[in-house]
């Protein structure tokens, strides 16, 4: 007792105390008991993935509550979903209750196959990219999608270049720019489907490992992300998460400060004018939220938008959409003034902004009495409208976001299919209405051929011109 209890270890050259064996001991009992907590982990994942569980939540949403703006939606992960009022959703929600339809059970969610469908994972190789491919994507890029997102132009590409040679710094935005355009082609050739999910992978494996830079960079290529996942909803279900994403980085990089000249730190960025970057980011985020019916992650005054935008094209697009969302605001606030008021007051405007109102068909008050009719008027006129507009912007194959695209197109078709039923007084050619729903009901079925989280408001809409094509002499 009291010794200190120690012996010379020939192989390290020094005495050992009995003292420092024991903290070995410990040591390695910590990380034992460490490496079998990530052993649990793995093994938890490998029992998933052999399953064939996807990671996503199921989309089996039911019903739960509305509100005056919007409703409140319970997943099957337990959590609640606020769909704001302009949102496809909520409005599904509504028509149910006024054409006096089920819509969560008859509709069902996801056909059984698709739950059960194991995810395959395939090993990414370059020599999938042959150059005959790489020529015709990037060409469908610079011609169609481009001009709707301007940012990486022509001189970035190195024609004579495999793509697996460029630059470091390059290779994810000509991956994420091959990825976007595999997405858009493949809606006309099939051929291009296998090439969109190897990209996929590779691409998302590469950004998230740079989303932690913080940089200019990281920004761009979370940007190009997001205009991927708004091409091809089925596996970009996630575009408002990417988007508020970005969002965060462009506020914390101060790309959203407009007075504000300093380049953004980044090699690749720097192609890319400041203001294009946020007006592209603007101009997705805006819509996505007008879609979700939820408030933007950031604000653009018109003011800022005159003032600091200087391309005519994208100044215009953005005053539009800002424009939209400042009315649709003040059309949904809390305030107790009557909505159809407020709406009937507005100098003739954008058709968006009628459809995205198709919620106050179930509103009523003494206030407005005279111009409910007025408002139905208008909200057939501008739904068959917009079906048009839409009905060629997709005939011409340009670069859509197909969220907002399946959003405004189902709505317009809804409440042309509830006014029919409701109101068939007030409607002046009968013929006109039903060939536009059936227009309608053409595009929402186009839109979710290969999308079947989109299925849900597909089968709504089905369900709905059934049950007001009771002869069936105007179904498909
Ligand atoms: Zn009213």
């Amino acid at each position: 007792m009291g010794a200190v209890c120690e012996y010379y270890d020939e192989g390290l050259g020094s005495n050992i105390t009995r003292s420092y064996i024991l903290s070995l001991d410990e040591r390695i009992t910590s990380i034992k008991q460490e490496i079998s907590k990530y052993e649990l982990k793995i093994e938890k994942e490998e029992t998933a993935n052999t399953n064939g569980v996807n990671d996503q939540p199921k989309e089996d949403l039911q019903f739960m509550t509305n509100s005056k703006n919007g409703c409140f939606i319970e997943g099957n992960d337990g959590l609640h979903h606020y769909f704001g009022p302009g949102s496809v959703i909520s409005f599904i929600h509504i028509a149910s209750k006024m054409i006096g339809l089920k819509s969560s059970d008859e509709t069902g969610p996801v056909s059984p196959e698709f739950d059960t469908l194991p995810r395959v994972k395939i090993p990414f190789d370059y020599s999938i990219l042959s150059n005959d491919h790489c020529k015709v994507l990037i060409s469908n890029y610079l011609t169609n999608i481009y001009p709707v997102y301007p940012l990486l132009s022509e001189d970035f590409f190195h024609f004579d270049l495999m793509v697996k040679n460029y630059p470091t710094k390059k290779l994810i935005f000509i991956l994420e720019i091959l990825l976007v355009s595999a997405a858009h082609i493949m809606r006309q050739r099939s051929d291009f489907v296998p090439i969109k999910m190897l990209l996929h992978e590779k691409v998302l494996s590469i950004v998230k490992n740079m989303v932690g830079d913080c940089d200019g960079d990281s920004l761009l290529a979370l940007t190009y992300l997001a205009i991927y996942e708004s091409l091809d909803p089925e596996v970009g279900k996630t575009i408002w998460k990417t988007l508020s994403f970005a969002c965060n980085t462009a506020e914390k990089l101060h790309l959203t400060s407009l007075q504000n000249n300093c380049s953004l730190p980044g090699v690749t960025v720097k192609l890319v004018p400041k203001q294009r970057l946020l007006s592209v980011l603007y101009k997705m985020e805006i819509s996505t939220s007008i879609t979700l019916g939820r408030p933007p992650s950031f604000l653009l005054t018109r003011r800022q938008i005159e003032e600091y935008i200087h391309d005519t094209q994208l100044k215009n697009e953005l005053l539009i959409e800002a424009t939209l969302f400042t009315t649709l605001s003040s059309i949904y606030d809390n305030t107790t003034d009557c909505p159809i008021l407020k709406l009937t007051s507005l100098p003739p405007t954008d058709p968006m902004v009628y459809v995205l109102s198709a919620q106050l068909l179930s509103h009523e008050c003494s206030e407005c009495n005279g111009q409910k009719e007025t408002f139905v008027n208008n909200l057939i006129l501008k739904s068959m409208e917009l079906l048009e507009i839409e009905n060629l912007s997709l005939k011409s194959y340009h670069a859509i976001n197909y969220w907002s695209c399946l959003s405004n197109v189902s709505i317009a078709t809804i409440s042309l299919l509830i006014c029919k039923k409701l109101w068939p007084q007030l409607i002046r050619d009968d013929t006109e209405l039903n060939l536009s729903i059936l227009l309608g009901q053409k595009l929402v079925s186009l839109l979710c051929s290969g999308w079947f989280q989109g299925w849900h408001v597909r089968n709504f809409i089905d369900l709905c011109v059934d049950a007001c094509f009771p002869n069936a002499t105007a179904k498909r």
